[in-house]
């Protein structure tokens, strides 16, 4: 163990090996379809600088983040070959740092198409960007009277050669939810009218609604992560991400005492409770106080009382004081204890449990 994690109050750690072996069975799940990576807000929160290059390691090319600066940041830590594209598109005035930096545009708005043409023509070259259109979810993307101002301007397709015409689903997580056919139909028609540009539809969940949602290039993030990409079926990705707090002091209480601010926990009969240095200032949100569980090897231990900002409470009672002495680790997240159920835990999904994880914990990735 590196020395600073030796005393660190909680260790995150990343796995990389298994991070890229997601990235193989998704890129093989995509058939002919490339498989690109969406690495916006830091990987999830598991750390941009390192996913990036792992994930560089296997092949991807294709990378996604959302904010002008998050691609910035990343660009350094890619091949040259690699293409970063930014989700949100050019902020309004800062279409030049796309060149300055290397990055690629997606453009979701005629505003932003006509702010990149400008460029394009006072640069006298093409720049190619991505386009993405609306098909259903009002969110990014040109709207349906937007897209055919854009189609009808000869001009723009000049001036922005698309390398893919884009869209998102928005319920691509269930399989039988009738948004996704129609989400398709309308991606189908609009991309009728462009057959010879690239498309792009798919993220993990739309990998898994088959060939049909698949086309040029594939867009996962959450599933690469370890979150199950399919409601209601097995998550057949490797956990990536594992959270070990440790503990800081044990008591026993007695039946009528209290635990933690607001004593939203009171106990019956003797309990022994422990105290765990990970607290919603940690991304452990206070939504979980008084449901989730941790481990403790095999045991399970429910948090009970509120969440700290920097500690949990956890019910102990029947395991061994010799295993819950303080600096002792437990499981928040790990082989018993899967980040989708967290997520359940708190009434959010995966994504939030990733994305939420602080700065202060000790990070390891692990790779071979
Ligand atoms: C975040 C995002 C993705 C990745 O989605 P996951 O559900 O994490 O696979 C793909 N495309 C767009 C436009 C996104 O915003």
């Amino acid at each position: 163990m590196h020395p600073q994690a030796a005393h660190a109050g909680a260790i995150l750690t990343v796995d990389l090996d298994a991070l890229r072996s997601n990235y193989r069975f998704l890129r093989q799940q995509a058939g002919s379809a490339i498989c690109g990576a969406a690495v916006k807000a830091d990987a999830y929160g598991l750390g941009a600088e390192r996913v990036g290059p792992a994930l560089a390691a296997e092949g991807c090319r294709h990378f996604f983040v959302a904010h002008l600066d998050e691609g910035i940041a990343l660009r350094p830590h890619l091949p040259a070959t690699a293409q970063v594209f930014v989700l949100h598109g050019p902020p309004v005035g800062a279409e030049q740092e796309f060149i300055a930096h290397g990055l690629i545009p997606v453009l979701n708005s005629l505003q932003q198409i006509q702010a990149w043409h400008m460029l394009a023509e006072s640069l006298q070259r093409p720049l190619p960007a991505i386009i993405q259109v609306d098909s259903g979810m009002s969110r990014m993307g040109l709207p349906a009277a937007e897209a055919e101002a854009w189609l009808a301007d000869p001009r723009f397709l000049q001036s922005i050669p698309p390398l893919f015409l884009m869209s998102h689903l928005a319920c691509a997580e269930h399989q039988n939810h009738p948004m996704n056919a129609s989400q398709l139909a309308r991606f189908k028609t609009l991309r009728q009218r462009l057959p010879q540009v690239a498309a792009s539809l798919a993220n993990s969940s739309g990998i898994f609604l088959g060939p049909d949602y698949q086309f040029d290039l594939v867009r996962p993030g959450a599933a690469l992560y370890g979150i199950a990409p399919v409601a209601g079926a097995a998550n057949p990705l490797q956990p990536v991400v594992a959270l070990h707090g440790r503990i800081l002091q044990t008591r026993t209480i007695q039946r009528g005492d209290h635990v933690g601010y607001g004593i939203s926990y009171s106990a019956t009969e003797p309990r022994q409770i422990a105290t765990v240095g990970v607290g919603y200032a940690d991304g452990w949100l206070r939504s979980m106080s008084n449901r989730g569980v941790v481990f403790i090897d095999d045991h399970a231990a429910p948090m009970v009382g509120t969440i700290s900002m920097d500690s949990i409470t956890i019910d102990a009672t029947g395991i061994a004081a010799q295993r819950l002495q303080a600096g002792a680790l437990v499981e928040l997240i790990g082989p018993h204890r899967a980040v989708d159920e967290v997520a359940h835990s708190a009434g959010t999904i995966g994504y939030e449990i990733l994305t939420s994880l602080g700065n202060r914990y000790y990070r390891e990735y692990i790779e071979s």
